[in-house]
Protein backbone atom coordinates (compact mmCIF):
# COMPACT_ATOMS: atom_id res chain seq x y z
CA UNK A 1 0.00 0.00 0.00
CA UNK A 2 3.00 2.15 0.88
CA UNK A 3 3.64 2.60 -3.10
CA UNK A 4 -0.19 3.39 -4.16
CA UNK A 5 0.13 6.21 -1.19
CA UNK A 6 3.49 7.62 -3.06
CA UNK A 7 2.10 7.09 -6.26
CA UNK A 8 -1.26 9.82 -4.88
CA UNK A 9 0.58 11.88 -2.59
CA UNK A 10 2.99 12.76 -5.44
CA UNK A 11 0.11 13.65 -7.98
CA UNK A 12 -0.88 16.84 -8.50
CA UNK A 13 -4.63 18.03 -7.42
CA UNK A 14 -5.17 21.26 -5.58
CA UNK A 15 -8.65 21.78 -5.50
CA UNK A 16 -10.49 22.17 -8.99
CA UNK A 17 -7.20 20.98 -10.46
CA UNK A 18 -7.76 17.33 -9.70
CA UNK A 19 -8.13 15.85 -12.82
CA UNK A 20 -4.28 14.04 -12.62
CA UNK A 21 -5.48 12.41 -9.39
CA UNK A 22 -8.43 11.23 -11.15
CA UNK A 23 -6.48 9.67 -13.67
CA UNK A 24 -4.55 8.08 -11.82
CA UNK A 25 -6.74 6.47 -9.19
CA UNK A 26 -8.98 5.62 -12.22
CA UNK A 27 -5.97 3.49 -13.57
CA UNK A 28 -5.43 1.94 -10.21
CA UNK A 29 -8.86 1.12 -9.55
CA UNK A 30 -10.60 0.12 -12.92
CA UNK A 31 -9.34 -3.17 -12.91
CA UNK A 32 -11.38 -3.95 -9.58
CA UNK A 33 -14.66 -2.18 -10.22
CA UNK A 34 -17.86 -2.97 -12.36
CA UNK A 35 -18.18 0.56 -13.46
CA UNK A 36 -16.93 3.97 -13.69
CA UNK A 37 -17.21 7.33 -14.21
CA UNK A 38 -16.38 11.26 -13.74
CA UNK A 39 -19.36 13.65 -13.12
CA UNK A 40 -19.98 16.98 -14.49
CA UNK A 41 -17.59 18.67 -11.11
CA UNK A 42 -14.92 15.92 -11.64
CA UNK A 43 -15.61 13.77 -9.02
CA UNK A 44 -14.58 10.01 -9.77
CA UNK A 45 -17.11 7.51 -9.06
CA UNK A 46 -16.34 3.78 -9.35
CA UNK A 47 -18.92 0.80 -8.34
CA UNK A 48 -19.54 -2.53 -7.97
CA UNK A 49 -22.68 -4.43 -8.61
CA UNK A 50 -22.79 -6.98 -6.15
CA UNK A 51 -26.66 -7.63 -6.23
CA UNK A 52 -29.71 -5.04 -5.10
CA UNK A 53 -28.51 -4.75 -1.96
CA UNK A 54 -28.54 -1.05 -0.28
CA UNK A 55 -26.69 1.68 -2.02
CA UNK A 56 -23.40 2.50 0.49
CA UNK A 57 -21.53 5.32 -0.95
CA UNK A 58 -17.79 5.46 0.06
CA UNK A 59 -16.22 8.83 -0.06
CA UNK A 60 -12.24 10.19 -0.07
CA UNK A 61 -11.12 13.56 -0.98
CA UNK A 62 -9.13 13.66 -3.68
CA UNK A 63 -7.69 17.47 -3.33
CA UNK A 64 -4.61 18.87 -1.80
CA UNK A 65 -3.82 22.43 -0.32
CA UNK A 66 -2.91 24.88 -3.11
CA UNK A 67 -1.11 28.82 -3.47
CA UNK A 68 -2.97 30.37 -6.37
CA UNK A 69 -1.08 33.51 -7.85
CA UNK A 70 -2.50 36.38 -7.69
CA UNK A 71 -0.08 39.04 -8.40
CA UNK A 72 3.27 38.86 -10.44
CA UNK A 73 5.40 42.07 -9.40
CA UNK A 74 8.22 43.75 -11.33
CA UNK A 75 10.95 41.56 -10.17
CA UNK A 76 8.69 38.57 -10.51
CA UNK A 77 7.88 37.98 -7.20
CA UNK A 78 4.48 35.73 -6.77
CA UNK A 79 1.84 36.30 -4.23
CA UNK A 80 -0.59 33.95 -3.89
CA UNK A 81 -3.79 33.30 -2.39
CA UNK A 82 -4.12 29.93 -0.01
CA UNK A 83 -6.25 27.61 -1.56
CA UNK A 84 -7.90 26.20 1.51
CA UNK A 85 -6.77 25.80 5.22
CA UNK A 86 -3.48 26.75 4.77
CA UNK A 87 -1.49 27.75 7.93
CA UNK A 88 1.41 30.48 7.00
CA UNK A 89 3.65 29.72 10.04
CA UNK A 90 5.18 26.84 8.33
CA UNK A 91 5.71 27.92 4.83
CA UNK A 92 8.82 30.45 4.39
CA UNK A 93 11.32 28.32 3.57
CA UNK A 94 9.24 25.58 1.61
CA UNK A 95 9.11 24.30 -1.65
CA UNK A 96 5.92 24.32 -4.63
CA UNK A 97 5.62 23.08 -7.64
CA UNK A 98 3.73 24.13 -10.27
CA UNK A 99 1.93 22.34 -13.24
CA UNK A 100 4.80 21.64 -15.68
CA UNK A 101 7.39 21.23 -12.73
CA UNK A 102 8.37 24.71 -12.15
CA UNK A 103 9.79 24.89 -8.48
CA UNK A 104 9.45 27.68 -6.11
CA UNK A 105 10.57 28.89 -3.03
CA UNK A 106 7.84 30.08 -0.65
CA UNK A 107 9.76 33.15 1.43
CA UNK A 108 9.05 35.97 3.90
CA UNK A 109 9.32 39.81 3.74
CA UNK A 110 11.62 41.17 6.80
CA UNK A 111 9.21 42.13 9.69
CA UNK A 112 10.10 43.08 13.63
CA UNK A 113 7.51 40.76 14.95
CA UNK A 114 6.91 37.06 13.80
CA UNK A 115 3.14 37.71 14.86
CA UNK A 116 3.10 40.06 11.67
CA UNK A 117 3.78 36.98 9.46
CA UNK A 118 0.76 36.69 7.58
CA UNK A 119 0.09 35.28 4.33
CA UNK A 120 0.39 39.08 2.90
CA UNK A 121 3.53 39.27 3.59
CA UNK A 122 5.03 36.09 1.89
CA UNK A 123 5.59 35.35 -1.59
CA UNK A 124 7.15 33.18 -4.10
CA UNK A 125 10.29 33.07 -5.28
CA UNK A 126 10.53 31.66 -8.73
CA UNK A 127 14.12 32.37 -9.32
CA UNK A 128 12.60 34.44 -12.08
CA UNK A 129 14.74 37.83 -12.98
CA UNK A 130 11.64 39.69 -13.68
CA UNK A 131 7.96 40.03 -14.31
CA UNK A 132 8.17 38.63 -18.08
CA UNK A 133 10.84 36.09 -17.10
CA UNK A 134 8.03 34.61 -14.19
CA UNK A 135 7.00 31.58 -16.09
CA UNK A 136 3.12 31.69 -13.92
CA UNK A 137 0.54 33.68 -14.51
CA UNK A 138 -2.03 34.58 -12.06
CA UNK A 139 -4.78 32.09 -11.36
CA UNK A 140 -2.13 29.26 -11.39
CA UNK A 141 -1.80 27.10 -8.16
CA UNK A 142 1.31 25.85 -6.47
CA UNK A 143 1.36 22.56 -4.43
CA UNK A 144 3.92 21.86 -1.85
CA UNK A 145 6.63 19.67 -3.24
CA UNK A 146 7.69 16.89 -1.31
CA UNK A 147 8.29 13.32 -1.77
CA UNK A 148 6.86 10.55 0.62
CA UNK A 149 9.02 9.25 2.98
CA UNK A 150 9.10 6.49 5.54
CA UNK A 151 10.10 6.44 9.38
CA UNK A 152 9.50 2.26 10.42
CA UNK A 153 5.49 2.62 10.24
CA UNK A 154 4.72 5.83 10.00
CA UNK A 155 4.57 7.72 6.47
CA UNK A 156 5.68 11.53 6.04
CA UNK A 157 4.37 13.53 3.26
CA UNK A 158 2.26 16.23 1.45
CA UNK A 159 -1.26 15.86 0.73
CA UNK A 160 -1.49 12.53 2.97
CA UNK A 161 -4.99 14.45 3.64
CA UNK A 162 -6.62 12.34 2.08
CA UNK A 163 -4.49 10.88 -0.58
CA UNK A 164 -4.41 8.26 2.17
CA UNK A 165 -8.16 7.96 2.19
CA UNK A 166 -8.10 7.52 -1.65
CA UNK A 167 -5.56 4.56 -1.45
CA UNK A 168 -7.83 2.88 1.52
CA UNK A 169 -10.87 3.22 -1.13
CA UNK A 170 -8.95 1.87 -3.63
CA UNK A 171 -7.32 -0.92 -1.86
CA UNK A 172 -10.80 -1.68 -0.10
CA UNK A 173 -12.31 -2.30 -4.01
CA UNK A 174 -8.95 -4.52 -4.68
CA UNK A 175 -10.06 -6.60 -1.80
CA UNK A 176 -13.31 -6.72 -1.71
CA UNK A 177 -14.66 -10.04 -3.52
CA UNK A 178 -18.53 -10.16 -2.31
CA UNK A 179 -20.79 -8.31 -0.12
CA UNK A 180 -24.33 -7.88 -0.03
CA UNK A 181 -24.44 -4.25 -0.87
CA UNK A 182 -23.47 -2.12 -3.97
CA UNK A 183 -20.59 -0.21 -3.05
CA UNK A 184 -19.98 3.04 -4.37
CA UNK A 185 -16.34 4.48 -4.01
CA UNK A 186 -16.61 8.28 -4.88
CA UNK A 187 -13.38 10.82 -4.90
CA UNK A 188 -14.65 13.78 -4.51
CA UNK A 189 -13.21 17.45 -5.52
CA UNK A 190 -12.71 20.32 -3.60
CA UNK A 191 -13.09 19.45 -0.29
CA UNK A 192 -10.96 21.43 1.04
CA UNK A 193 -13.23 24.42 0.09
CA UNK A 194 -16.13 23.01 1.77
CA UNK A 195 -17.02 19.85 0.94
CA UNK A 196 -18.21 20.71 -2.60
CA UNK A 197 -18.11 17.75 -4.64
CA UNK A 198 -19.47 15.35 -1.93
CA UNK A 199 -22.96 17.50 -2.30
CA UNK A 200 -23.34 16.74 -5.90
CA UNK A 201 -21.75 13.27 -5.95
CA UNK A 202 -24.06 12.13 -2.86
CA UNK A 203 -27.00 13.68 -4.69
CA UNK A 204 -26.28 11.97 -8.11
CA UNK A 205 -25.62 8.39 -6.23
CA UNK A 206 -28.63 8.47 -3.78
CA UNK A 207 -27.29 6.22 -1.06
CA UNK A 208 -28.74 4.31 1.12
CA UNK A 209 -26.06 4.82 3.76
CA UNK A 210 -22.30 6.63 3.23
CA UNK A 211 -19.07 6.27 5.06
CA UNK A 212 -16.13 8.94 4.59
CA UNK A 213 -12.63 8.01 4.82
CA UNK A 214 -10.18 11.33 5.64
CA UNK A 215 -7.35 12.19 8.11
CA UNK A 216 -7.99 13.48 11.82
CA UNK A 217 -5.71 15.36 14.14
CA UNK A 218 -4.34 13.73 16.88
CA UNK A 219 -3.80 15.05 20.94
CA UNK A 220 -0.40 12.97 21.08
CA UNK A 221 2.47 15.67 20.37
CA UNK A 222 4.02 17.95 22.58
CA UNK A 223 1.19 20.26 24.40
CA UNK A 224 -1.31 19.13 21.48
CA UNK A 225 -4.50 20.05 22.15
CA UNK A 226 -6.13 17.37 24.16
CA UNK A 227 -7.83 14.64 21.98
CA UNK A 228 -7.81 10.91 22.75
CA UNK A 229 -6.15 10.22 18.99
CA UNK A 230 -2.95 8.57 18.83
CA UNK A 231 -0.90 7.43 16.05
CA UNK A 232 -0.25 4.05 15.19
CA UNK A 233 -3.47 2.71 18.11
CA UNK A 234 -5.41 2.00 15.09
CA UNK A 235 -7.85 3.62 12.41
CA UNK A 236 -10.38 5.93 14.59
CA UNK A 237 -14.20 5.67 14.40
CA UNK A 238 -15.18 9.03 14.43
CA UNK A 239 -18.39 10.59 16.52
CA UNK A 240 -18.61 13.95 15.99
CA UNK A 241 -16.62 16.71 14.30
CA UNK A 242 -18.10 20.63 13.65
CA UNK A 243 -19.54 18.84 10.68
CA UNK A 244 -21.72 16.07 11.30
CA UNK A 245 -22.77 13.82 14.60
CA UNK A 246 -22.47 10.56 13.11
CA UNK A 247 -25.03 8.31 12.53
CA UNK A 248 -25.02 6.45 15.92
CA UNK A 249 -26.23 2.89 13.44
CA UNK A 250 -23.20 3.53 10.81
CA UNK A 251 -20.87 4.36 14.42
CA UNK A 252 -21.94 0.80 15.59
CA UNK A 253 -21.32 -1.20 12.50
CA UNK A 254 -18.23 0.18 11.98
CA UNK A 255 -17.20 -1.19 15.75
CA UNK A 256 -18.36 -3.81 14.94
CA UNK A 257 -16.94 -4.12 12.17
CA UNK A 258 -13.56 -3.51 13.85
CA UNK A 259 -14.26 -6.01 16.50
CA UNK A 260 -14.68 -8.54 13.64
CA UNK A 261 -11.91 -7.35 11.84
CA UNK A 262 -9.66 -7.71 15.07
CA UNK A 263 -8.77 -4.20 14.07
CA UNK A 264 -7.86 -2.37 17.55
CA UNK A 265 -9.99 1.18 17.14
CA UNK A 266 -9.96 4.59 18.47
CA UNK A 267 -12.92 6.56 19.03
CA UNK A 268 -12.99 10.28 17.94
CA UNK A 269 -14.33 13.08 18.55
CA UNK A 270 -12.88 16.28 16.21
CA UNK A 271 -13.50 19.59 17.67
CA UNK A 272 -13.07 22.00 14.81
CA UNK A 273 -13.39 20.36 11.51
CA UNK A 274 -15.34 18.11 9.24
CA UNK A 275 -15.17 15.75 6.39
CA UNK A 276 -17.34 15.01 3.23
CA UNK A 277 -19.88 12.83 5.39
CA UNK A 278 -20.92 16.74 6.63
CA UNK A 279 -22.60 17.09 3.97
CA UNK A 280 -23.85 13.72 2.46
CA UNK A 281 -25.79 13.38 5.56
CA UNK A 282 -27.76 16.43 4.65
CA UNK A 283 -28.82 15.17 0.86
CA UNK A 284 -32.06 14.51 -0.22
CA UNK A 285 -34.13 13.61 2.87
CA UNK A 286 -30.63 12.41 4.59
CA UNK A 287 -27.87 9.41 4.59
CA UNK A 288 -27.41 7.69 7.97
CA UNK A 289 -23.44 8.42 7.50
CA UNK A 290 -20.10 7.90 9.45
CA UNK A 291 -16.37 8.57 9.30
CA UNK A 292 -13.29 6.79 9.68
CA UNK A 293 -10.69 8.64 10.41
CA UNK A 294 -6.49 8.06 9.62
CA UNK A 295 -5.26 9.55 12.47
CA UNK A 296 -2.90 11.87 11.16
CA UNK A 297 -0.36 14.76 12.81
CA UNK A 298 0.68 18.32 10.82
CA UNK A 299 -2.15 17.94 9.09
CA UNK A 300 -2.32 20.88 6.18
CA UNK A 301 1.83 21.02 6.23
CA UNK A 302 4.11 19.40 3.98
CA UNK A 303 4.94 16.84 6.16
CA UNK A 304 2.12 15.12 7.26
CA UNK A 305 2.68 12.61 9.48
CA UNK A 306 0.35 9.18 9.67
CA UNK A 307 1.07 5.50 10.14
CA UNK A 308 0.63 2.59 8.10
CA UNK A 309 -0.89 0.01 10.16
CA UNK A 310 -3.92 2.81 10.74
CA UNK A 311 -3.91 2.48 7.07
CA UNK A 312 -4.12 -1.23 6.92
CA UNK A 313 -6.55 -1.32 9.75
CA UNK A 314 -9.05 1.15 7.91
CA UNK A 315 -8.98 -1.42 4.69
CA UNK A 316 -9.67 -4.14 7.25
CA UNK A 317 -12.36 -2.07 9.29
CA UNK A 318 -14.19 -1.56 5.73
CA UNK A 319 -13.91 -4.66 4.32
CA UNK A 320 -15.70 -5.75 7.55
CA UNK A 321 -18.15 -2.87 7.23
CA UNK A 322 -19.33 -3.70 3.97
CA UNK A 323 -19.76 -7.68 4.27
CA UNK A 324 -21.97 -7.23 6.90
CA UNK A 325 -24.07 -3.73 6.27
CA UNK A 326 -27.14 -4.81 4.87
CA UNK A 327 -28.75 -1.46 5.97
CA UNK A 328 -28.28 1.27 8.80
ZN1 LIG B 1 -9.17 15.95 4.37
Amino acid sequence: MKELIARLTQSYGPSGQEGEVRRRIAEEIRPHVDGLRTDALGNLIAWKDAGKGPRVMLAAHMDELGLMVTHIDEQGFVRYAPVGGLGHLGLPGQRVIFPGGRIGVVAAERVEDVKELKHEKLYIDLGAADRAGAPVAVGDVAVFHRPLETAGTRLIGKALDDRVGCAVLVEVARRLTSSAVRAYFVFTVQEELGLRGARTSAYGIEPDLAVAVDVTATGDTPKAAVMEVSLGKGPAVKVKDSSLICHPEVRQALEEAAATAAVPFQREVLERGGTDAGVIALTRTGVPSGVVSIPTRYLHTPSEMADLADVEGAVRVLLAFLSRSTGA
